[in-house]
């Protein structure tokens, strides 16, 4: 097969390397794949992404860019199978490209949906409530947070050249912001291919993505501080890159995501027989050998009660002697190859290093094969955890793990800490206050803390996957960066500013009403207004109604509701916010609806439910309650109908509030 020359893609057309070309060979059997070279042109796509990408996605809603996302999920599924074919190539066996491909789809997925449900249909978003700062609440505060006028360089490394671009590319897009995307060269074949599949859905729009096969030249002279940084691969790598001047100097934002000694432990409350025990074994196994071990997150550290350590290693050996190396393609095979021999025989240096401290208890590092980049898994032991030190700082990106002994958990948790911030570890222990020991204690080292017991094992999504609704990433040796975590991973590619001014301004400004901001009470019922009619600030002020003891007797015996509160006086007068028989808080909300209903067929379609509920002064029989219905804020839901926001305030007879709320409704548009 005649190796793909991998184009950059620059200013919204395919660009040729330029220069000397440089071969990527397959890890199955050592041809050429592919060649490289060198874009050039740097400043200009800068350029270009800032000034055409940038105010294109801004123009659009939050709405808008998620309906975007879904277009290029959908895209990566309907083309799957031509990455799953070039992905082989990187030693990657089916259910390997599974995680990268459909991993990469599905994450973009779920931003598009994030950005429906979670994100307005606007281009501010309000970052929490409104803060009061005068007395007579002329001027108030609002965070908000907007779009960063700049570009994110994403720079990715080789072992999920799909899913390592989507997981930034998500989060990225949704925030409004431009990328240029720096794949890997190891295995920039799979990631140009599944570019080429986002640009020819059409649905971006220009200067929106771009990409750069090969070195990124002089790119950080030119960045500012409105550009992210989002970098992914090794801890060398990363310090030298935000050792650029320009990065301290423009304070460029840096997310790093490193490499990591990532860590399982068994409890002590296992024995060689619980369900944990056989839990922990399965998952360092397949920690080890799915993606050959190249995965940032994969257990390099297996740490087990001393008395089991005879126990986990015979088991292990026994698992692990059952894996299947070979031909990615062949469906028999369970794990492939390492991406490249370079990769290969940088893991068998560190395996080396390893051995100073621990002995090789399986797999020959010898046994690589004559062609392609194989490597049988490595299995060490190291029964002097807490005097050694490799064990703890040199990270095998290949299929490597460590078995080691603690003697209780106050010394696992100082050994797990020992990698100096992870990524993730994982917990074999059906003890929760093992658990909580080990939460208290590492806690602080990890990104992302997994517990795995008989009840959830089944379910669980396993040590080695991050997921888009969870932060991705991890303190220290990790690189102290966080991606993903549903919306978190969208705001850092925005601005948070903190807003202040009247409610009248703060209001229109943020498309959500605030207490201050001017009323509307003329014109019709707010119910008999269509969603697009609906003005916020559009208000109701029903008439008085006043609580009766009967009224009260009756909610009790007809609900079941026989709290002492409403129904025993001696009893009520005797509780130390009462002071005397009370109305149900429920009883409050069924007459406030019965005061603001308009009840026939109209544009509100549904009650849809309540938010941040507050009852604040207990009313007595004989009181009477009012209610001040407010629309706070809209968002569209289809072109049938959206999502109403009332504010919903009752006062008693003395203008006090007795109760707050947000009332959904869904309204026709
Ligand atoms: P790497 O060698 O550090 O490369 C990472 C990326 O940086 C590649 O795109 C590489 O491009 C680029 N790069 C290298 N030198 C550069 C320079 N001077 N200027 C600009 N870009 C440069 O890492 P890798 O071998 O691809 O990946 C393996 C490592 O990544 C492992 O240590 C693993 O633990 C870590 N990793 C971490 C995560 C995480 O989420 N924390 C995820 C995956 C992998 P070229 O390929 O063109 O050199």
């Amino acid at each position: 097969m005649k190796p793909l020359k991998l184009l950059s893609y620059a200013n919204d057309r395919w660009v040729e390397p330029a220069g000397a070309l440089t071969d990527i060979s397959s890890a199955i059997n050592g041809e050429p794949v592919a060649q490289v070279g060198s874009a050039g042109g740097f400043a200009q796509m800068l350029h270009h992404a800032r000034n055409v990408g940038g105010p294109a996605l801004r123009a659009m809603t939050f709405h808008a860019r998620a309906k975007i996302l879904k277009t290029l999920a959908e895209a990566i599924m309907a083309k799957k199978e031509q990455l799953y074919e070039l992905s082989y190539q990187t030693g990657a066996t089916r259910s390997d490209g599974w995680i990268d491909i459909e991993g990469g789809a599905v994450t973009l997925f779920a931003y598009a949906s994030k950005g429906r449900r979670e994100l307005p249909n606007d281009t501010i978003l309000i970052d929490g409530a409104v803060e009061q700062l005068s007395k007579r609440g002329t001027f108030v505060g609002q965070h908000v947070m907007t779009p960063l006028q700049g570009v994110a360089v994403h720079i990715n490394a080789f072992n999920f050249p799909v899913w390592g671009m989507l997981e930034k590319l998500g989060p990225t897009l949704l925030a409004g912001v431009p990328a240029i995307v720096k794949p890997a060269t190891a295995s920039a074949y799979v990631a140009e291919a599944a570019f080429r599949i986002l640009i020819e859905t059409g649905a971006l729009p220009k200067g929106a993505l771009q990409l750069v096969v090969g070195p990124i030249g002089d790119l950080f002279d030119h960045l500012t501080g409105q550009d992210v940084v989002s970098f992914t691969g090794s801890a060398d790598t990363a310090q030298k890159l935000q050792r650029h001047p320009v990065i301290a100097r423009e304070s460029v934002r840096f997310i790093a995501e490193r490499d990591s000694l990532n860590a399982a432990v068994l409890g002590p409350d296992a024995g060689p027989d619980s369900p944990e025990f056989e839990l922990f074994v399965k998952e360092v196994v397949r920690e080890m050998t799915a993606k050959a071990g190249q995965k940032c997150t994969a257990i390099r550290r297996a740490f087990v009660p001393a008395r089991l350590i005879d126990a986990a290693e015979a088991a292990l050996k026994e698992r692990l002697s059952k894996i299947v190396v070979g031909d990615p393609r062949d469906e028999k095979t369970q794990m492939g190859a390492l991406v490249s021999t370079s990769q290969r025989d940088d893991v068998r240096s560190k395996i080396e290093a390893l051995s100073r401290e621990a002995r090789v208890v399986f797999g020959d590092p010898q046994k690589t094969g004559d062609k392609g980049a194989f490597l049988p898994p490595v299995l060490l032991r190291c029964d002097d955890p807490a005097k050694a030190t490799r064990v703890h700082e040199t990270e095998p990106f290949g299929p490597v793990a460590t078995l080691m002994p603690y003697r209780d958990v106050s010394e696992a948790v100082k050994l797990v800490n020992r990698g100096n911030g992870s990524l993730v570890m994982s917990l074999f222990t059906y003890d929760p206050a093992v658990t909580r020991e080990v939460v208290t204690g590492s806690g602080a080292f990890h990104g992302r803390l997994l517990v795995v017991d008989r009840d959830c094992a089944k379910e669980s999504t396993g040590h080695g996957s991050p997921l888009p609704m969870l932060i991705h990433g991890g303190p220290g040796r990790a690189g102290g960066g966080e991606e993903m975590g549903g919306l978190r991973g969208v705001y850092h590619y925005m601005q948070r500013t903190a807003l202040q001014g009247s409610p009248r301004m703060i209001s229109a400004v943020t498309n959500s009403w605030t207490p201050g901001a001017p009323e509307f009470t003329d014109g019709p019922h707010p119910f008999r207004l269509r969603f697009n009619e609906l003005e916020l600030g559009k208000t109701l002020i029903t008439k008085p109604r006043t609580i009766t003891l009967e009224d009260v007797e009756h909610f009790a015996h007809f609900t079941g509701d026989t709290f002492y509160a409403h129904m025993d006086e001696e009893a009520a007068a005797a509780n130390p916010f009462f002071g005397g028989r009370v109305a149900h808080g429920y009883l409050l909300l069924a007459f406030a609806a019965g005061l603001f209903v308009d009840p026939a067929p109209g544009p509100v379609l549904a009650n849809y439910g309540l938010d941040n509920l507050r009852f604040l002064k207990p009313v007595k029989p004989g009181d009477s309650i009012q209610v001040r219905l407010t629309a706070k804020s809209k968002s569209q839901r289809n072109a049938e109908y959206g999502e109403v926001r009332w504010q919903v305030v009752l006062t008693n007879q003395n203008s006090d509030t007795v109760a707050t709320y947000e009332l959904l409704t869904m309204n026709a548009v």
